[in-house]
């Protein structure tokens, strides 16, 4: 069973995180340095040609990240 008043404020969350994550898309790709909300880590845009802070990932996406991964914002659905 669903309950219906906790999937609504799921799906609440989940718009404002994305809502978040574009923020925070924005002022990166804008060239601001954003920390992370989690560990106050730098957040680095991670593409497949440089990322001088993380390198640990694989290089066939792109996306956002900090050094420790708790942020870890994908591109592709942008
Ligand atoms: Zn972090």
């Amino acid at each position: 069973m669903i309950d219906i008043k906790q999937f609504a404020e799921l799906q609440k969350q989940s718009k404002n995180s994305f809502a978040d994550q574009r923020q925070i898309m924005k002022k990166v790709m804008a060239g601001q340095t954003v920390l992370c909300s989690t560990c106050k880590q730098p957040l680095c845009l991670l593409t497949p040609e440089h990322c001088s802070i993380v390198n640990n990932a694989s290089s066939e996406s792109s996306g956002i990240r900090c050094n420790k991964g708790c942020t870890d914002i994908q591109l592709d659905f942008v």
